[in-house]
């Protein structure tokens, strides 16, 4: 009988972690590749690559596939639809084994164009900064040379080693969430290389859900000077929704919930007969989750301005990442694995972003997030940074996990 791989996988996941020897001749390769890598830090941060930047998007693209294609791999170009822009680069690397392997990072940044000019790219000390050389030209930078570095090594009996580069992360990947999922699906394990963090370097158990909470109020319009008592002041209903729920914001369940926007009324002299308001909101459960909106619901059926209706409207963003019991164990591989080279990898039971583990983990199976770089500063208005005496660790980390999920 032949035992399905994933199987297979989960076995080998279980089996306790043991204090393994370092793997010398890996750990000398991913020696000779960090300083490379730095090369490609200063490279890829040198390309601004905001979301909608159309020219940055298309050289990041170009420059990471002749990469990938230089290294061996097989590469697929999936122009991107609006709202996005360049194309997902898709490499893939047919190895001699069965295992199927999904690596994934992206080319996106928050920071608009301009931002290079006065945060140019610089070295001091340990540190390299630069907009964007965290989240996630690091994560970038760890995949190619933890391939190189295999590629040193003569490594090759994984089945099938897909990387998977998008370029509409930082937008809740619009465009490539399906792509990402359905790699995912085709896969044995996913791992996914956001940046962690410098000093005590996290790896996350989970990764928020995100998502909009709207509020519709219908009222009826009167004129605000002549006739006010024959209105229904919508706006003064939402306004009072708004107060009555702040509550419902609740840090201690993971569960965010803050009113960001409220749109109504046309015209000064007018009662205004709708109100549109939207809170932004993100979940660590999905009990949590749909406890706090069917309470939200049951507020809107007692309004304080009779005669006005309020219904609400719950829009998904990203999915959460939840580390079950698969992904909990690829965790536990990773720590492991990184105390060969002297690191020390700290789980924490959740984070706020949310990641594109998210939409990997659509697909039931492991993901593991967190593989980039220590880094600093990112979706902040400080300057952003990585640790440079990490990527040696890092690079071996990433193609020791690989050599492992091989199941050699
Ligand atoms: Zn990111």
């Amino acid at each position: 009988m032949r035992i399905p791989l994933s199987a297979f996988l989960l076995v080998m996941l279980a089996l306790p972690a043991q204090a393994a020897p370092r793997d010398d001749r890996l750990w000398a390769a991913a020696q000779a590749e960090a300083p490379l890598a730095v090369d490609t830090l200063r490279s890829l941060v040198n390309i601004e690559t905001p979301t909608r930047e159309v020219g940055g998007m298309a050289e990041m693209g170009d420059i990471l596939a002749a990469r990938l294609i230089a290294l061996g791999a097989a590469v697929e170009k999936i122009p991107a639809a609006a709202p996005a822009h360049g194309s997902v680069i898709i490499g893939r690397f047919a190895g001699t084994g069965t295992a199927k392997i999904v690596l994934i990072a992206h080319m996106d940044t928050i920071y608009p164009v301009g931002t290079l000019a006065k945060r140019p790219f610089r070295i001091q000390g340990d540190r390299a900064y630069g907009p964007g050389i965290a989240d996630d030209k690091s994560g970038l930078t760890v995949i190619l040379h933890s391939l190189a570095a295999l590629k040193a090594v003569g490594f090759r009996r994984f089945g099938q080693l897909t990387v998977m580069f998008n370029t509409d992360e930082e937008q809740t990947s619009v465009f490539s969430a399906k792509i990402v999922t359905d790699l995912a699906s085709q896969a044995d394990v996913i791992m996914s290389f956001e940046p962690s963090t410098v000093g005590v370097e996290i790896i996350p158990r989970a990764a928020a859900g995100n998502g909009e909470t709207r509020v519709i109020v219908s009222g009826r319009a009167s004129h605000a000077g002549g006739a006010p008592e024959r209105g229904r002041n919508a706006l003064v209903e939402a306004a009072d929704i708004v107060l009555k729920t702040r509550d419902l914001d609740d840090p201690a369940n993971g569960f965010r919930f803050n009113w960001t926007q409220i749109n109504g009324g046309t015209i000064r002299n007018q009662i205004p007969d709708q109100a549109v308001i939207s809170a932004d909101t993100r979940h660590l459960s999905k009990s949590v989750l749909d406890d706090k909106l069917a309470q939200l619901a049951q507020r809107l059926t007692t309004p304080l301005v009779p005669d006005t209706t309020a219904r609400m409207e719950y829009r998904p963003g990203r999915p959460g990442y939840f580390a079950d019991a698969a992904s909990a164990a690829l965790i536990d591989k990773a720590v492991s694995i990184y105390k060969e080279v002297g690191g020390v990898l700290t789980p924490v039971p959740a984070m706020t972003a949310s990641t594109d583990a998210g939409y990997a983990q659509l697909s039931g199976k492991p993901v593991i997030e967190g593989l980039g770089l220590p880094g600093y500063g990112y979706h902040s208005s400080q300057e952003e940074y990585v640790d440079l005496s990490r990527i040696a660790p890092r690079i071996y980390l990433a193609a020791k996990m690989v050599i492992e999920l091989s199941g050699q």
